[in-house]
């Protein structure tokens, strides 16, 4: 690697002002600390609390959406999102190869079929023009119900997916699930704070998920939620992923099979802290954004990956993109044992040993994009 790469290392040491750099750390106060201690000092620390019901209110209102459900993390939250949109046993699900696995396993904890998908460059999100040029040749309308003339199982739902916190096309995506009669779940588990024409992600689906894990813009330890503007269907997800029990003063009465998927409380406690601060992150992220083009115009055959037009992103990872010149692993080992921690995109799904004998489009893009996308430092960095 040359002298361009060893002054982009050294910029990014100076910008974090250490040797090491990790992807992407939480970043706590005394706000975190004071939530916490709450429910540790009065004992409310598990499935019965204030903040839960809080944390809840405070990120529907944030987002724009009627309901947030909270639950145990981004992977649950995604299996009862597709549950209560009505996906079942032997369905397909359209979603992109190129996401990380939760999407297809939560498609499969249903044991419902992912159907892989190409994505695009400029959003690194489902392609929606290929999306339907594929679906006018593979699928057919029976009596409202889309179909898979090559499998014969029906396609139940799309499952859009924004990389990286960068949003989907979703006008487009949205005709298609309304012409071909199917339903919109977004993984939003990457995109809190990112909008869409002025709409926060998450709020286009029927019902969206959204993931808090400890590398996400903001974090409740472990833990996701569930979002969506239908009241039922709300009500359907919280019992659902409450076990199913009937409201009862002290019979325990089920009347499903249902999940134990609740956020803790205590979780959701360091959940309020943290959502107190997203304008702060997200301001912080821009601007780390904005640090990361000018120092990567410095290198020859690299490009910062920014905001798709009509959005304002969260940059939740920041994302550089090699040209052919370059071997990614060579740019990974190098960045690596230089201290700054880097990560390639995910493997595609298609590639995975579960996921190879499921339906799927060309993926050419998808691939090319695993050749070529790297995620450098990420963490917001505070003014002062
Ligand atoms: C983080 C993430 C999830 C959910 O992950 P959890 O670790 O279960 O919270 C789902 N989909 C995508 C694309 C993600 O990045």
């Amino acid at each position: 690697m040359n002298k361009q790469w060893m002054e982009f290392v050294e910029s990014i040491k100076r910008l974090y002002g250490k040797d090491f750099i990790a992807l992407h750390e939480p970043t706590f106060n005394e706000k975190e600390v004071e939530y916490v201690t709450d429910c540790v000092k009065t004992g409310w620390v598990s499935s019965v609390g204030s903040y839960v019901t809080r944390f809840e209110e405070d990120l529907a209102k944030f987002i724009g959406v009627k309901r947030a459900v909270a639950v145990v993390n981004g992977t649950a939250a995604l299996h009862i999102a597709l549950k209560v949109a009505g996906v079942e046993a032997n369905d397909e699900v359209l979603m992109p190869s190129l996401t990380f696995i939760a999407t297809a396993n939560a498609i499969s904890y249903i044991q419902a079929i992912p159907h892989f998908v190409d994505v695009n460059i400029e959003t690194l999100g489902v392609n929606p023009a290929k999306l339907e040029t594929y679906l006018e040749e593979v699928a057919e309308l029976r009596q409202g119900e889309l179909y898979n003339k090559q499998t014969n199982r029906r396609i139940k739902a799309l499952v859009p997916m924004h990389t990286f916190g960068h949003p989907c096309l979703m006008d487009e995506l949205d005709a298609i699930c309304e012409k071909y009669k199917l339903v919109l779940v977004e993984d939003a588990a990457e995109s809190l704070g990112s909008y869409y024409k002025g709409k926060h992600t998450g709020t286009f689906g029927k019902v969206s998920a959204i993931s808090f894990n400890g590398n996400k813009i903001i974090t409740t330890g472990g833990g996701g939620a569930i979002l969506t503007d239908d009241e039922a269907l709300a009500d359907y997800a919280k019992h659902l992923t409450t076990t199913a029990k009937v409201p009862h003063r002290w019979e325990f009465i089920h009347d499903e099979i249902g999940f134990n998927y609740r956020m803790p409380n205590i979780n959701a406690a360091l959940g309020c802290a943290q959502l107190e601060k997203m304008p702060e992150f997200i301001e912080q992220k821009r601007n780390l954004a904005g640090y990361y083009e000018n120092i990567v115009t410095n290198i020859d055959g690299v490009q910062l990956f920014k905001e798709p037009v009509n959005t304002r992103s969260n940059y939740w990872l920041q994302t550089i993109i090699l040209d052919e010149s370059y071997d990614r692993n060579e740019v990974l080992d190098f960045l690596n044992n230089q201290g700054v921690m880097s990560r390639p995109i995910w493997t595609p799904m298609h590639e995975l040993v579960m996921f190879q004998q499921c339906p799927k489009m060309d993926l050419s893009v998808t691939e090319l994009l695993n050749k070529n996308v790297i995620n450098i430092p990420s963490t917001p960095i505070s003014e002062g």
